[in-house]
């Protein structure tokens, strides 16, 4: 904890334009404002909404990109385009691929995981989103592929979007005979949203006609169809199509500690340990769970504590993660949340909005920005696109409903 504000502001390096980067920048305008000078590194123009990729082929929402230099311009940050290569932390500066350098009070590392394919003859939804689902969308409706399997890797993945592919693709195929099966190293569907979610959505698989093999590896072997065995019974599938999950690996930064895996080491402030004055936050951390509302959640956690470094009256929370997603189903999005710091929470499910504003990356800061941006976009006035039920003139209609959701715009303690 600093002694006395700092006089002049912080300067805070933000290493990542990805949810966890974008969510620091705009948690730290908003909470530290003038105490902060911020720098966003970034190696792409746009932050790229990946959850509607799923959805797209099958006639769902757009998958979103939102421009990185309006992004920084509106948190009144300094964008530079370049990819991070490593990190002095005795002299606070870092190094970019290109051989530029940038000097830093503090640092916040928000790489995001390097998504691997773990089976040789897959897809992998990093590059088959949605270009190449599409296509495979065409083929399974031309009954081009009637054998389709979906891996799902035992390392760290994005857990849900094989389940709605796999929802989606069957809505539309098994009618006309795809044979469609997921093969997960699970024990029950989406299991670490709890017994609950995992019973729902079990039923909802089975509705569709989607098979569902549990506690399973899976080997592929060679020809055309492929072969895919099912470590767990033995069993062989003929697949035409074998989409497979990505497994995420630690994206490689020199100078900074890792583990063993390559993630890198946070404390309970969001501190990587070892490394004085740098933070991390997101699927580059050794979190074990990579999902895009956990990544905002650990990124707010270190905006408190940049914040409060920066001289602002705030105490800063725990980390205090909470499991919140919206599944796509190919008829309505089923709305998932589960509290994991609560032993005792099994899990809820419902196809109502469980949080405000409703959106797939569930970000305290990030979602009403993102909410207030698309209605922007759509000419919805500003009052109403703020995202906060009680704030946009809805209040009388929607208070009943407002006790239970979670507002993600709710601002943390002063002190
Ligand atoms: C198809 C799909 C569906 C998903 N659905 C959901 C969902 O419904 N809900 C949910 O919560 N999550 C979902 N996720 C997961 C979510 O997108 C990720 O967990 C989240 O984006 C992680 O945030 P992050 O900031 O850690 O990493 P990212 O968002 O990946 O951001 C990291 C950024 O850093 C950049 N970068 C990498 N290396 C460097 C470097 N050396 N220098 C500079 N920049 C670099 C990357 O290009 C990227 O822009 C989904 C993911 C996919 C692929």
């Amino acid at each position: 904890m600093p002694s006395a504000a700092p006089t002049t502001p912080i300067r805070v390096l933000i290493a990542g334009g990805g949810v966890a980067g974008v969510e620091c920048l705009l948690g730290l305008h908003e909470l530290a404002g003038d105490r902060v000078e911020l720098t966003l590194l970034a190696d792409g123009r746009d932050l790229h909404y990946r959850p509607l990729a799923v959805g797209e082929p099958f006639g769902g929402e757009r998958a979103r990109h939102y421009p990185l230099a309006a992004i920084a311009e509106g948190a009144g940050a300094r964008l530079v385009h370049g990819r991070l290569d490593a990190v002095d932390v005795d002299e606070h500066r870092v190094r970019l691929l290109d051989g530029g350098r940038l000097s830093y009070d503090v640092l916040v590392v928000a790489l995001g995981a390097v998504p691997f394919l773990p089976y040789g003859r897959a897809l992998s939804f990093d590059v088959a989103t949605p270009k190449v689902l599409s296509r495979l969308r065409t083929e399974v409706l031309r009954g081009a592929a009637s054998h389709v399997v979906i891996a799902l890797p035992r390392g760290p993945h994005w857990m849900l979007p094989g389940y709605e592919l796999a929802l989606l693709l069957a809505r539309d195929a098994v009618p006309a005979g795809l044979s469609l099966t997921v093969a997960t190293t699970e024990a029950a569907p989406l299991e670490l949203l709890g017994p609950a979610v995992s019973a729902a959505v079990a039923r909802e698989l089975a509705d569709a006609g989607v098979r569902v093999v549990l506690d399973t590896d899976v080997e592929l072997g060679r020809g055309d169809p492929v072969i895919a065995t099912l470590t767990a019974t033995g069993e062989t599938l003929g697949a035409d199509v074998v989409v497979a999950l990505p497994e995420l690996h630690a994206p490689t930064i020199h100078g900074l500690p890792t583990t063993a895996e390559g993630f890198l080491p946070v404390d309970a402030d969001g501190c990587v340990a070892g490394a004085p004055d740098v933070y991390a936050a997101g699927d580059c951390t050794d979190f074990p769970i990579k999902q895009g509302g956990l990544a905002a959640q650990q990124a707010d956690l270190v905006v408190e504590h940049v914040a409060r470094r920066a001289g602002e009256p705030i105490t800063p929370g725990l980390l205090h993660p909470v499991l919140r997603a919206r599944m796509l189903t190919g008829h309505r999005d089923l709305w998932l949340r589960r509290d994991l710091g609560d032993v005792e929470d099994r899990g809820t499910v419902a196809s109502h909005a469980l949080w405000w504003p409703p959106d797939k990356i569930a970000g305290r800061w990030l979602a009403p920005y993102l909410a207030a941006l698309d209605d922007a976009e759509a000419g919805v006035p500003h009052e109403a696109a703020h995202g906060r039920i009680l704030d946009a003139g809805l209040a009388p209609a929607a208070t009943p409903v407002a006790r239970d959701l979670d507002l993600l715009g709710d601002a943390p303690g002063r002190a």
